[in-house]
């Protein structure tokens, strides 16, 4: 069982991490898409920002080239319009066409291909006289100016004069007679060209690198950067000059890559996310499994009673509801027997908790032994049971039935060794007749079983519809007793016993009265079933007692000593702790016990309860007296008296009412005083109503009268205006 236990834990607490495992596997797939969509993305940025930089840089480049070239143009118009210029003409027209934004280093006339003004001329007079047909690092390109009639960009490229590697934009110029004039060499600074198109500034980032010496494009010298950079992955853009290209490559210094950094970062997201999902799955998977687990627990709960592994209330109510839909097909029925074990609480309270259990397990296992394999039990809590006994409908079964299933324990039941005999309080309830429904069924059963239970426990009773009626005052009545004896409502009223050989009164009987607030005085007919049933009779029986014990003082101290008789209850019978409350308040009042005479009925004995018997004798080993009750209407199974010894019978009023009347009962009468004395036991006349029926129990030698005839019940003051009237007349009757 133990081990058992620790699999299924096991099992449970397993089942949360494989399913997170496989979640952090299966999440891996998105997540290195993820990351690589990201590195992708990441790396197309850095291919877009560098092309837009580069582009960026292609477009200032041209447009300054194109700006500086376009004096080159003045020049052009000024000098095919009007000839040469003198190198003071040159400064004056140089200095309203070049603006000092641009980057023009300076510029010389070469007519005929032979410098013959510069301007400024101030650090260029060396290239005065240059003969471009002479020089041979720059006649190429003056004669490609010249034979195409093209402005060609050349250089960068080193100057005659010094000055560093600049370029060179030639200008063939024509006169207006279209023969050749010459060139105007536009000479631009190239580091200043550079640094105002931005170059300079993406060198912190990117590698760059420039080619095209001369505008010849890939065939060009390398000129700016590392030529390596062409053969590297880097970007190409063609740069476009004047008369041919220039080639820019670029690349980023950190490369084209996403950096390590990145990928890191990127990376631990992403498993972070897969780590965080697999552990929310598996808290998700736990809570779900343990949710599983205890609803599995709840439902077993609701369908297994765990103390007898009986079906429960839940799963009863399943069960009859189903029942039902199948004998409407079918058109058949089935009873509902409603069992509830008599005095069970007694049994619970004088054993303990635990017996009591055993009890319960006990009675399951008879009841289960007692019905069919088709019929089906179950306990709804305490002492209740139901059996639905399928296809018994008619009363002569059910009672067949049920007095089988019930003498299962009825007639004895050792428990623990101990002999415990339980009856049991059945109600029936049969469908379709008395409800169609599983819930009504059960409902009508427990009435018809509280029926029973009022008619004295240990019966069947069939429900039927005025029941209904009759619960609803019950549990009325109920509650209003049980104010009733909060509020002190209920009074004693003494019925004076006389005593026939030593005529006077030596004894009385205390009959209860309820005086409701509302419906005035309430005779106990009315009353006791109810307090009976509903167990407050011990409460009220306590509260009786005292009353009498403290009537009995009172009387005491005007000389009066009378025994005093207290009708009890069986119900009064079944707790050794109410016994024990008695004979307490008993002994405080200081009322000696002789002086109490108990009235019990027969029907108690013929309980078998141990219970009964036992507080029967604590009560007697505290000297109580016990009298019988109603004497001849019950069992008058005499033999009885020898195991339950009393010192009075009282002989039922039934009897005394027909002395006289029937000969029957005056022989009876006159049987029950010869066997009582026999026995050594007094014999009481209750209901004695007349003159002539005292004088038939005085001749037949009864020992004590009491009735109407001589005294009806008086409440306590009455009583002692009775009693004191009784001492100043001392009159016999
Ligand atoms: P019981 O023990 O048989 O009490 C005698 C009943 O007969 C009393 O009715 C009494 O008033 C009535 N009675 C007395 N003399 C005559 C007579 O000459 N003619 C007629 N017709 N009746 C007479 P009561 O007081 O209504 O009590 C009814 C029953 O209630 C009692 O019957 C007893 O069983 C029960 N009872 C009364 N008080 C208590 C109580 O304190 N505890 C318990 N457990 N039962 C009580
Ligand atoms: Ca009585
Ligand atoms: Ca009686």
């Amino acid at each position: 069982m133990a081990s058992d236990n620790v699999f299924s834990q096991q099992g449970k607490l397993s089942a949360p991490l494989l399913v997170s495992a496989i979640t952090f596997c299966v999440l891996l797939i998105p997540a290195t898409m993820l990351v690589n969509y990201l590195i992708h993305r990441y790396e197309h940025s850095i291919i877009e920002e560098t092309s837009y930089r580069a582009n960026a840089l292609v477009a200032k480049l041209e447009g300054k080239i194109d700006a500086n070239i376009a004096v080159g143009r003045g020049f052009d118009a000024h000098i095919s319009a009007l000839g040469g210029l003198s190198q003071d003409d040159l400064a004056a027209l140089a200095e309203r066409l070049i603006d000092p934004e641009l980057n023009i280093r300076h510029v010389a006339l070469a007519p005929d291909l032979i410098i013959s003004a510069v301007y400024p001329l101030a650090g260029n007079e060396a290239a005065l006289g240059l003969d471009y047909r002479k020089n041979l690092r720059q006649k190429q390109a003056a004669l490609r100016a010249v034979n195409s009639g093209e402005i060609i960009l050349a250089g960068p490229v080193e100057l005659v004069q010094g000055g560093g590697e600049q370029l060179v934009a030639r200008v063939p110029i024509h006169l207006a007679s279209s023969d050749l004039w010459g060139l105007v060499a536009i000479v631009i600074n190239f580091e200043e060209l550079l640094a105002d198109s931005g170059f300079y500034s993406l060198t912190a980032k990117y590698d760059l690198a420039m080619r095209g010496q001369d505008g010849l494009g890939a065939l060009g010298a390398t000129f700016m950067g590392k030529d390596v950079l062409f053969d590297q992955p880097a970007h190409i853009f063609d740069i476009q000059v004047p008369g041919g290209e220039w080639q820019l490559a670029i690349a980023p210094k950190l490369g084209w890559h996403a950096p390590m950094p990145v990928l890191i970062a990127y990376w631990v997201i992403a498993l972070a996310i897969c780590l965080l999902a697999s552990f929310i799955v598996y808290f998700v998977r736990k809570q779900v499994i343990e949710r599983v687990a205890y609803l599995r627990r709840l439902e077993e709960l609701a369908t297994i009673d765990p103390l007898t592994q009986l079906t429960s209330r839940f799963q009863l109510n399943k069960y009859i509801s189903h029942l039902i839909d199948e004998c409407e097909r079918n058109d058949q029925g089935f009873s509902v027997l409603f069992i509830d074990l008599d005095h069970f609480k007694e049994v619970n309270d004088g054993l303990g908790h635990a017996m009591g259990d055993k009890v319960l397990v006990e009675i399951a296992d008879k009841l289960r032994s007692r019905i069919r394999p088709y019929d089906v039990l179950g306990r709804l809590g305490g002492d209740e049971f139901i059996i639905v006994l399928k296809d018994v409908t008619n009363p002569a079964d059910i009672e067949k039935r049920v007095s089988y299933i019930t003498e299962g324990f009825s007639n004895g039941l050792i428990v623990s060794e101990i002999d415990v005999a339980i009856t049991a309080s059945v109600g029936v309830a049969v469908y379709p007749g008395d409800g169609d429904d599983a819930e009504v069924l059960i409902q009508h059963a427990d009435r018809a079983m509280y029926e029973s239970k009022r008619s004295g426990r240990n019966a069947l009773f069939f429900y039927d519809v005025t029941m209904r009626n009759e619960a609803g005052r019950y549990l009325e009545l109920t509650k209003a007793i049980k104010q009733g004896i909060a509020q002190g409502e209920f009074q004693v009223h003494y019925q004076p016993i006389y005593d026939l050989r030593k005529e006077q009164y030596t004894r009385c009987e205390a009959l209860c009265r309820w005086y409701h607030p509302e419906k005035g005085i309430i005779p106990p007919d009315q009353f006791i079933p109810i307090a009976e049933q509903s167990g407050l009779i011990c409460d009220l029986g306590l509260s009786i007692s005292k009353d009498v014990f403290s009537c009995y003082n009172d009387l005491k101290k005007q000389g009066h000593e009378l025994n005093f008789s207290i009708n009890r209850s069986p119900q009064e019978f079944y707790s050794p702790g109410y016994t024990q409350n008695l004979l307490e308040s008993l002994n405080e009042s200081g009322v000696p016990a002789w002086d109490i005479t108990f009235e019990i009925t027969e029907s108690l004995f013929m309980t078998g309860n141990k219970a009964v018997t036992e507080n029967f004798e604590i009560l007697r080993r505290g000297g109580v007296n016990f009298s019988i009750d109603d004497f001849g209407t019950g069992y008058s199974a005499i033999n009885y008296l020898r195991k339950y010894p009393v010192e009075t019978l009282k002989i039922d009023r039934s009897f005394i009412a027909e002395l006289g009347i029937s000969a029957q009962a005056e022989t009876l009468v006159k049987v029950i005083i010869q066997m009582a004395k026999t026995l050594g036991i007094s014999v009481v006349a209750e209901g004695v109503e007349t003159e002539k029926q005292l004088d038939y129990l005085r001749d037949m030698g009864c020992d004590y009268i009491q009735g109407f005839y001589l005294a009806r019940p008086m409440d306590k003051a009455a009583f002692q205006a009775f009693l004191l009237a009784q001492d100043s007349s001392s009159h016999s009757v």
